[in-house]
């Protein structure tokens, strides 16, 4: 595995193992095959209700949680709510401290939320903090008024909504773009160019994908339920693609967004 260096000295995995929409046994079974076949990081969030699933992945796996890097999420609902979910996770997750939590949405009083997650820093629960789905304005109004700089914006990036803006914002303020959706959901890996690319490279369409990520900077977290395809998406470290590989794959990009409000990411109230 290789890693890079957050904005507070904390190393993070570049390619880490997404759990979104996995749960039950499926979960459990994903997430310690994942870190059997290598993986480090494992992503998940409050809203997807699987962490108690993800914690019990992580134990069957066997492997020292120390050499694990766990994200999770979570969302404002008020400036207490986010210390208590955060606790839960901890015990779900069976574990007494996160590599890193991020704020999941820029949704309502956000401005609480970060003073929440910084006072959790302070507080040694967490090794890193940082937001997801944050829009480049809205960062430069988080870093303007508090005193931690996120370490990492989670955001939604693939061929076909690639969001160059944003990465290049983050870039210049020393805040790591990770991809959610890095696969497009699966959905992107049929792109003509992708199959020509995967051809030249002798790879797959999605490692295409994920080494296209990594040569931007971005860190990436594709989802697999199937070892053989959890291995692929790791195996992405012994090919680089030329200049103008990387030039032709920007005109995948439509501009739109796949991404969805389901049911979990709606707010209850409490706002
Ligand atoms: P991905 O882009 O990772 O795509 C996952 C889909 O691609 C699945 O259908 C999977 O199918 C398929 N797939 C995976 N690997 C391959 C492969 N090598 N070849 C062909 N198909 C493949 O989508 P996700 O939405 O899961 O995003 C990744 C992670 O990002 C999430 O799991 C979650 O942790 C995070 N996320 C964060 C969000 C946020 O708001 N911060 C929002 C959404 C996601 P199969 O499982 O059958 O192999």
């Amino acid at each position: 595995m290789e890693y890079l260096t957050l904005n507070n000295g904390t190393r993070m995995p570049l390619v880490g193992f997404g759990t979104f929409m996995l749960g039950g046994e499926a979960c459990t079974n994903a997430v310690a095959a994942a870190i059997r076949g290598g993986y480090r990081m494992i992503d998940t969030a409050e809203a997807y209700g699987n962490e108690k699933e993800v914690g019990e992945g992580i134990r069957q796996s066997g492997i020292d949680r120390r050499e694990l890097f766990l994200v999770t999420k979570v969302n404002f609902k008020s400036y207490e709510h986010a210390e208590q979910t955060v606790l839960q996770s901890l015990a779900d997750l069976q574990t007494d401290y996160l590599d890193l939590l991020l704020l999941h949405w820029p949704f309502a009083n956000y401005y609480a939320a970060w003073r929440g997650l910084e006072k959790l820093y302070a507080d040694g629960k967490v090794r890193a903090i940082g937001v997801s789905n944050f829009e480049p304005d809205q960062l430069l109004d988080l870093i303007a008024y508090h005193k931690i700089v996120p370490a990492v914006d989670q955001i939604e990036s693939n061929p076909c909504f690639q969001q160059p803006q944003a990465v290049a914002f983050c870039q210049k303020e020393g805040i790591v773009p990770e991809a959610w959706g890095p696969l497009g959901k699966g959905k992107d890996l049929g792109e003509p160019l992708l199959l020509e690319l995967a051809a030249k490279y002798e790879k797959t369409p999605a490692q295409i994908v994920l080494r296209w990520h990594l040569q931007r900077g971005l860190t990436v977290i594709p989802k697999s339920v199937h070892p053989e395809r959890q291995r692929q998406n790791l195996d992405v470290w012994d090919f680089t693609l030329e200049e103008a590989d990387m030039e032709k794959m920007c005109t995948l990009d439509t501009g739109k967004s796949k991404r969805g409000y389901p049911a979990e990411f709606r707010f209850d109230g409490g706002m």
